[in-house]
């Protein structure tokens, strides 16, 4: 796969994971909303929110990386170590930015 094909289908993934996050964050409540029994109840629940959300943030960081990464010419390469990526690697993960030794 070109670099031009990995960089749509990564934009296309960072678009997803943005509404995603969106998504979540527009979920959360405000605090103070609710009165505190409710409130401990709600803040159970966004917390898991907020992790779910961390991952989310996570993933967009590294497609966003991955994609600056094709950007500047060095996509494929391990930021870490800089050996080539494997091909099969990168087709099951195309936004994997460090090899399978720096993970
Ligand atoms: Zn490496």
């Amino acid at each position: 796969m070109n670099h031009k094909a990995v960089r749509a289908i990564l934009q296309a993934q960072l678009d997803e994971l943005l509404i995603r996050a969106q998504e979540i964050e527009g979920a959360l409540c405000p605090p103070g909303s609710r009165d505190w029994e409710e409130n401990a109840i709600e803040s159970e629940d966004d917390e898991v929110l907020t992790s779910v959300s961390d991952t989310t943030r996570g993933e967009i960081a590294e497609v966003q990386l991955a994609i600056h990464l094709i950007d500047t010419g060095r996509y494929g390469k391990c930021t870490i170590c800089h050996t080539a990526i494997l091909p099969e690697r990168l087709a099951a993960i195309p936004y994997a930015t460090r090899c399978m030794d720096c993970v």
